[in-house]
């Protein structure tokens, strides 16, 4: 995730973090805050900086850990922008051209303020993974392009140099995970939203979260009862509950039946406050302690650095550069 928001919302837990947390039980897991791809976009040097540990210290208290996957800040380890180098030689101009995030965005930046990093963005995002000799790749749908590119990369590599990397497969999360912003329930929740009732924010107090689920838009049938289509707003609420709380939709739909949506957001809003209450805590308390949480960082960077520079002297020695002794 890209360090671009104070706070994580509640989508990036539930359709990202929640998920991350179990494959690291199965999976040899790496994690990374991606601040050099935040650059692409114009930043506040000291903002940055903060935002940077501020989602690292989200992924913690939301259950990554850092003892058992490997939870770094991306430009800690150097062979990322070393690797972004070797691929874009093997990377067409037309080719990531092609890239439909990079359209939309340069066209709607403009051509002079849309960089060459913006341009360059999915190359960075190749090492990101090749890096690791990785086997999965879990990404929403709007990624799956850039994984596509990534393996594209790695069978083009391997080819004509050599293998030096496993092909990655993209794992698509569940469309059923997205949630929607509480006030325009056809919107996605985002980090940039522009207005901020419609955001759960992680690290809210509780008494906010509660009063912006309490005033989240739903419509006037008075049942709860999921219909995305029909009933957009309560179907979002339903899906946050469940997800949460590990129930099914029908269960929760039973359990409200004949109550009305006053009972049911209250419901919700002590599920939300019971699961963020404590990861906001623990991110306050690791936020309290930046040398502590630099010195994890810093830990976990060497964790990544072991892996990736064996890949990337690989690469370099493949496509013949000299040594230096
Ligand atoms: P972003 O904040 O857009 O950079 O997204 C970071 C991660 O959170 C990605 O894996 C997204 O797929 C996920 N994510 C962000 N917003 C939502 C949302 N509203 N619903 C589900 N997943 C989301």
């Amino acid at each position: 995730m890209q360090p671009s928001a104070d706070s994580l919302q509640i989508g990036n837990y539930i359709g990202a973090l929640l998920q991350w947390r179990d494959l690291q039980t199965s999976y040899d897991a790496f994690f990374s805050v991606v601040d050099l791809h935040a650059l692409t976009v114009e930043q506040n040097p000291a903002e940055l900086r903060e935002k940077t540990r501020r989602t690292a210290a989200q992924y913690i208290a939301a259950g990554i850990e850092p003892s058992k996957s490997t939870l770094y800040v991306q430009s800690h380890v150097r062979a990322h922008t070393e690797l972004a180098w070797i691929l874009s030689t093997i990377t067409g101009f037309g080719e990531a051209g092609r890239m439909t995030q990079f359209k939309d965005k340069s066209a709607r930046y403009g051509a002079d303020k849309a960089s060459v990093g913006l341009f360059t963005y999915p190359v960075l995002m190749a090492a990101d993974i090749l890096l690791y000799q990785t086997d999965v790749v879990p990404v929403g749908d709007d990624q799956k392009q850039h994984v596509e590119l990534t393996r594209d990369l790695a069978e083009r590599f391997n080819k004509r140099f050599g293998e030096a990397f496993t092909v990655p497969l993209p794992v698509i999360q569940k469309e059923t995970a997205r949630i929607y912003d509480l006030q325009d329930p056809t919107a996605k929740m985002s980090k940039s939203a522009e207005s901020d009732a419609g955001v759960l924010w992680m690290l809210d107090e509780p008494a906010k979260t509660a009063k912006k689920i309490m005033r989240a838009v739903t419509d006037n049938e008075g049942s709860v009862r999921f219909d995305r289509e029909a009933k957009p707003g309560v179907s979002n609420l339903l899906v946050i509950y469940a997800a949460l709380t590990g129930r099914q939709i029908a269960s929760i739909e039973d359990e409200y039946a004949g109550r009305g949506y006053g009972d049911f957001k209250k419901g919700l809003a002590e599920v939300v406050t019971g699961v963020f209450g404590p990861v906001r805590e623990r991110a306050l308390e690791l936020l309290d302690d930046p040398a502590e949480l630099d010195r994890i960082l810093a830990e976990n960077a060497a964790k990544a650095d072991a892996v990736a520079d064996r890949t990337l002297a690989d690469v370099y020695d493949k496509v013949g550069l000299l040594r230096r002794v």
